[in-house]
């Protein structure tokens, strides 16, 4: 099964039994100021579960495509290093609004998992909170899974919104990619490694919290539930990384022609295969370069893919030219992808080729500091200039120097960051002009001067 046969089978299953489909929302969530990115297939009925917005249905089901990289929610430093975490991927999940709940969510996941994809029992492990017996029972008892692939689990398995509201236990189900993998199950020591792998993600949402820390029983438990696709995806084509299943393999083929690499097994390959996706989505989604809040995380996104195809030996823009495979590939499932091919390419190439300005002195300069190290921290001073002079946001000075097992003096390079602000605010207070006190590229400071700049010179090359 690909992955876009997996997608449809998911939503008609839970059509069939009554959920009302209701398409991806943005990636950019409606009214929430609080949410950097939509991160979960609940976000758009954050305001149905806390029953300030009422729906015709009471049962849905929805793919939703989330970013994971910023915010509470991050995993832009695990990709490369997991099979299983992305910066963007899509959600499957069911949803019960007061209607059904806990055996019923069970039973659905259950039959989902062994009937319609066939997977085979014995390699399915799942774990409940440890104070949820009645999950334990639904599972055991009625479900049939042995007692010794259970677990109870405690603070991954519990579930909140935030401080106060809807809240419950979870219940994960996690598949095992058998002996070659290593890694232990979930509850053990060795339960970080890769071998057994969470699939899906159930909440119980049952409880209110008041300010008092207080649960109380909700009158009509609700359930959101969340199945990643491309984990499934790489559970039902047998392979154990996600980077192998279909879609994957056509973008990391496209990521390694584009930068001129043969060996495909490059990590590098694999990072950029999964930067492609969330960049793209969030500029369909709105979301444009700059210097500030969202558009920050993409432009660190951005540069981050454009030092591994600098790594690879890429001198030349390619980053863009992964737009037309990633359409092959998702074009059709999100038409709005394909409508914007064109814009988004432009987008990337302007950011490459302004990144391009300064990546080369700065990774020369990286290197050389890097060679004089003396200890095995890197000094807040060069942090600072590579962030200063060569755009390179700390992230991406962290990312690169991780590989060379280094550290970072983070605390240096914010007092540097201090330092530099403190200057600003003198200059500006004689009436010098700011906007040019400071150099281009990669400062989180000063952004209302620059973010016009940023918009306003893409709207033109948009218009061109
Ligand atoms: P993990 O423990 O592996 O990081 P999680 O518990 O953070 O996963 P949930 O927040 O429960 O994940 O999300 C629901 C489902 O979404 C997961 O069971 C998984 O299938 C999928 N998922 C979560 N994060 C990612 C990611 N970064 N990339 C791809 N799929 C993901
Ligand atoms: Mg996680
Ligand atoms: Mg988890
Ligand atoms: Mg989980």
């Amino acid at each position: 099964m690909k992955s876009a046969e997996i997608r449809k089978a998911f939503l008609n299953f839970f059509e069939e039994r009554g959920h009302t489909l209701v398409p991806s929302s943005s990636l950019v969530p409606e009214n929430d100021p609080t949410l950097l990115f939509t991160n979960a297939g609940m976000v758009p009925f954050k305001d149905v579960f806390l029953g300030r917005d009422q729906r015709p249905y009471v049962r849905a089901t929805s793919a939703q495509r989330c970013v994971r990289a910023g915010g509470k929610h991050n995993d832009l430093d695990n990709v490369g290093y997991t099979a299983r975490h992305h910066t963007f991927f899509e959600m499957l999940g069911n949803f019960s609004f007061g209607d059904y709940f806990k055996r019923e969510a069970i039973q659905y996941a259950w039959s989902f998992l062994t009937e319609v994809l066939q997977l085979p029992a014995e390699k399915l492990w799942v774990t409940v909170h440890h104070s949820d017996d009645e999950a334990a029972d639904i599972w055991i008892n009625e479900i049939g899974v042995p007692a010794e692939r259970l677990a109870r689990l405690d603070e991954d398995n519990f579930w909140q919104m935030g401080d106060t509201g809807p809240c419950g236990p979870c219940s994960e189900v996690f598949y095992d990619h058998g002996p070659d993998v290593f890694g232990g199950p979930p509850g053990s020591p060795d339960e970080d490694g890769d071998r057994y792998i969470e699939i899906w993600n159930l909440v119980f949402m049952q409880y209110d919290r008041d300010s008092a820390g207080t649960l109380h029983p909700l009158p009509s438990p609700s359930i959101d539930t969340g199945m990643g696709l491309e984990r499934m995806a790489a559970v039902v084509q047998g392979v154990h990384s996600n980077y192998e299943i279909d879609l994957f393999v056509n973008l990391i083929k496209a990521a390694a022609r584009a930068t001129g690499q043969s060996d495909l097994d490059q990590p590098s390959l694999r990072v950029i295969a999964d930067h492609i996706r969330s960049c793209a989505f969030l500029i369909v989604d709105g979301v444009l370069p700059s210097n500030e809040g969202r558009g920050y995380v993409l432009r660190r996104i951005i540069r981050r893919a454009v030092r591994h195809g600098h790594k690879l030996g890429a001198r030349e823009p390619f980053f863009h030219q992964l737009v037309a495979a990633l359409d092959d590939e998702m074009g059709q499932a999100y038409p709005a992808l394909h409508e914007r091919a064109a814009q988004i390419e432009k987008i990337l190439l302007r950011e490459e080729e302004q990144f391009a300005r300064t990546l080369d002195h700065g990774m020369r300069l990286l290197e050389e500091a890097l060679g004089n190290l003396a200890g095995n921290t890197l000094d807040g001073g060069t942090i600072f200039k590579l962030y200063d002079t060569y755009g390179f946001p700390f992230d991406l000075t962290a990312d690169i120097v991780r590989e060379r097992g280094v550290e970072l003096d983070e605390q240096g390079f914010e007092s540097e960051l201090e330092a530099q602000r403190e200057r600003a605010r003198a200059a500006s207070r004689f009436g010098a002009d700011y906007g040019s006190e400071i150099s281009i590229a990669g400062r989180t400071e000063f952004t209302g001067y620059d973010q016009l700049e940023d918009e306003a010179e893409i709207v033109a090359l948009l218009d061109e």
